[in-house]
């Protein structure tokens, strides 16, 4: 299942050229044209979905498996300091390509790749609000 005017599709099934890590049969990981740090690299799915809510479960594991072995790989070969595993869903959390993917970003002690959030303080009204939210959907 493809998206007609998905610029990942395309990356993803190689009809647009990417500097691409690794491929197989499900995906392709490629390096970001906007790299956070240097070696940033996306994972993409070969088949369409939005979104991690619309991954079917069996791609979703894979996916995961995969991240650890890429970032396993490209700490040897980067020699990084660390790791920052992103996947952003929907436009308020910062997603702008609307077809599933991870960000693979390599963290190097000092860089100013400035990811983060601003931290609040968990009250005890949002902790029973939350919690009994939550029970209603188990
Ligand atoms: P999002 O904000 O949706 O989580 O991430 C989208 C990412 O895709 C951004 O980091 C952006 O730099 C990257 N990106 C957007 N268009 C292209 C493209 O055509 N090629 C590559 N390699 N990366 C892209
Ligand atoms: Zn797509």
């Amino acid at each position: 299942m493809k998206e007609e005017g998905c610029i990942f599709c395309k990356i993803a099934n190689g009809e647009i050229p990417s500097a691409t890590l690794y491929e197989d049969e499900d995906f392709r990981v490629i390096l970001d044209l906007g790299p956070a740090a240097k070696g940033h690299a996306l994972i993409l799915p070969k088949e369409h979905y939005p979104n991690l809510y619309e991954l079917p479960d069996e791609l979703a594991e894979k996916a995961v498996l995969l991240a650890k072995k890429m970032i396993t790989k490209m700490k040897k070969a980067l020699n990084c300091d660390g790791f920052n595993v992103v996947q952003n869903n929907g436009a308020p959390a910062g997603q702008t390509v609307f077809h599933f993917h991870m960000h693979l970003i390599p963290r190097y002690e000092g860089d100013h790749a400035g990811f983060g959030w601003n931290t609040g303080e968990l009250n005890a009204a949002d902790r029973e609000e939350i919690l009994t939210k939550m029970q209603k959907f188990s």
